[in-house]
């Protein structure tokens, strides 16, 4: 993967540019809005956007019905 142009801080949500990228991922960062200089609190800017995709309210329906009909399935009442 290529070098980014910027990370992004997870702390303050801040883009940073001043960071150390070797083998494909962010080796150190440091973001001057809140300090923060943890390399796992940092994302790249596709991995931040992605974040925001799963939030899609239909992903989340589909999920909620499946685990309705599992405890449905399982009601003990049902069995006697
Ligand atoms: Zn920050």
């Amino acid at each position: 993967m290529a070098r980014p142009d910027y990370v992004i801080c997870m702390e303050c949500e801040a883009e940073v540019d001043e960071f150390t990228w070797r083998g494909g991922e962010i080796r150190a960062a440091e973001c001057e809005v809140c300090g923060n200089h943890d390399p796992d609190a940092f994302a790249l800017p596709e991995e931040y956007a992605d974040e925001f995709d799963e939030d899609d309210p239909e992903d989340l329906d589909v999920g909620d019905l499946d685990l309705e009909d599992e405890y449905e399935e399982e009601d003990p009442e049902d069995e006697e």
